[in-house]
């Protein structure tokens, strides 16, 4: 245990004052207990009372404080966290699990994303597409995930509802927004245009289906039946999935949107090397972080997705507008991206979060590997081991880094009174606790997130003793699979699309690799023009 995170300090109960309520409470007793708390971040030995949704009392016995009515969770020899924060999803790719090879992400999105009227989900495929991530997070102890939706053709309010209302009957926290592109594809990459036949330059060029004023009236619609529903669970985001990808009059108007709701806005940004080079051909020379600083759209309640080939300049630009990055090792392994420079980031302020990305770029959808790739690639990208992430860094990223981004930081990722009660509870008698020599290291180099045990969102055990308790996780599996094979022709369809398109696809990115950007974010000497 290192000793800035052991400071075991007083031991008087933390409490916040809440008057008489008949809503039920829950007692953990005698738990370990890592707060992300500044005030108290550790109890050896300890209690949670929570009432209702609220952590009412965190302390060294709270047993003068029961209630006949409580209900007690003996909970010795157990570890209690907060419950972890996933702060980048795209929830519409959950039935693509371990289906595609890896490929760099403008030729992997050609196998993601159907096009044409048959494209559309049903609301049923919609709700069970969603809940099955959502199961597989909650039993990993993830309380609380920001999914970036996107909507194939267009967004529909009944699709809309399917997601939030998996979200809400799995009873898991989350914002959801809406993905949507409004520009053609043409416009968001670089050389495609030249590289393709005539016929397929139409297609190219077409607009997507629903323009900024439909997508907008689709937001005004979800954020006046969702944002703040299921007693505040459940949130409203924007996205503009990039800034490639949208209108700038869209991009303004997601901006005032979110300013007036004080709403997280999720912003892909210089994800890949392709991206870096967009800048230089399209936006005269000047990099996405750049164009968008420049229109005076970065802000604080953007979450700039990825941030791999950003230079210092960039960092600047992040550091000075009070944005957060949302670091996706795994997805950024997957796809050949590149590593993100973490230390220069946290060096010059900006705030990080961990996310997971869509399901085909962390297939197991486990928050556990993001924090220990985390902890353990940005090892290679500098020399100086002092530069290195420490595992309670990595994990501050995760709860304080997520609530953060997700605007709920005086709500939500840690363990204190007043704070939502979403906690994951380990069992310390397990092989990755034994024997036990460091908690935080422990957390972030040696638990995949087996010994998860039990999950509460908002006070209410939805996972416990292997089950979740809301759900039939069997039936919601051979649901699942049910819908798959339903969709096997749409899929094959897309494949037969994606062959069509994929040799122009390659070859602009052949041509991509032909344009010097003055830095590598890829390990070793893989950039052909860094040497
Ligand atoms: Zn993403």
């Amino acid at each position: 245990m290192s000793d800035n995170y052991r400071r075991p300090g007083g031991s008087d109960p933390r409490t916040c004052e809440q008057p008489p309520s008949n809503k039920p409470r829950i007692l953990l007793r005698g738990a370990r207990i890592l707060t992300q708390d500044p005030a108290q971040p550790e109890w050896l030995r300890g209690d949670i009372l929570l009432q209702g949704d609220t952590i009412l009392a965190v302390g060294k016995s709270l047993e003068s404080r029961r209630l006949p009515d409580d209900q007690v969770i003996p909970s010795e020899g157990h570890l209690i966290l907060p419950g972890l924060i996933n702060a980048h999803f795209h929830s519409p790719a959950n039935f693509l699990k371990g289906a595609l090879d890896s490929l760099p992400l403008e030729l992997f999105m050609l196998y993601e994303v159907p096009s044409g009227p048959d494209a559309a989900m049903s609301s049923r495929a919609a709700y069970i597409r969603t809940q099955l991530a959502a199961a597989e997070m909650l039993k990993l102890g993830v309380t609380m995930v920001q999914d970036d939706a996107f909507f194939l053709p267009v967004p529909t309010g009944a699709e809309v509802d399917a997601v939030f209302s998996a979200y809400r009957d799995i009873g898991m926290r989350a914002t959801v927004a809406l993905d949507q592109p409004n520009r053609p594809e043409a416009e968001k990459l670089p050389f495609l245009r030249d590289l393709v036949p005539p016929a397929l330059r139409v297609r190219l060029e077409q607009a997507p289906p629903m323009d900024a004023a439909d997508l907008l009236a689709q937001y005004r619609d979800m954020i006046g039946r969702w944002h703040g529903a299921a007693d505040g669970r459940l949130r409203a985001a924007v996205s503009c999935s990039a800034p490639q990808r949208v209108t700038e009059e869209y991009f303004r108007a997601l901006d005032r949107l979110s300013a007036e709701h004080d709403l997280p806005f999720y912003i892909h940004m210089l994800e890949t090397r392709l991206q870096r080079v967009f800048g230089e051909t399209d936006l005269g020379g000047r990099s996405l972080i750049a164009h968008v600083d420049e229109l005076g759209l970065l802000s604080t309640r953007m979450n700039v997705i990825h941030a791999v080939w950003i230079d210092d300049e960039d960092i600047a630009r992040l550091a000075r507008s009070g944005a957060q990055v949302v670091h996706n090792p795994i997805s950024n392994l997957r796809l050949g991206s590149g590593i993100m420079p973490f230390r220069r980031l946290a060096r010059a302020g900006v705030p990080i979060a961990l996310g997971s990305d869509e399901l085909i770029a962390d297939d197991a959808v486990n928050l556990w590997s993001v924090v220990k790739l985390a902890g353990l690639v940005h090892n290679i990208g500098d020399p100086d081991p002092d530069s290195w992430p420490s595992a309670p860094e990595i994990l501050r990223c995760v709860f304080q880094g997520g609530a953060q981004a997700a605007r709920q930081a005086d709500r939500i990722g840690r363990i204190a009174p007043g704070y939502q009660a979403d906690l994951a509870v380990l069992d310390l008698d397990t092989l990755p606790f034994t024997p036990l020599n460091d908690l935080p290291r422990q957390l972030v180099y040696c638990e995949p997130g087996r010994a998860v045990i039990r999950t509460i969102v908002a006070g209410e055990i939805v996972f416990d003793n292997s089950r979740l308790t809301r759900i039939d996780e069997a039936a919601l599996r051979q649901e699942a699979c049910t819908i798959m094979r339903s969709l096997a022709p749409q899929r094959e369809r897309l494949l037969r699309e994606a062959s069509e398109w994929m040799p122009h696809y390659r070859a602009m990115y052949r041509r991509m690799l032909d344009h010097p950007v003055g830095m590598n974010r890829w390990i070793g000497d893989a950039d052909p023009c860094s040497s």
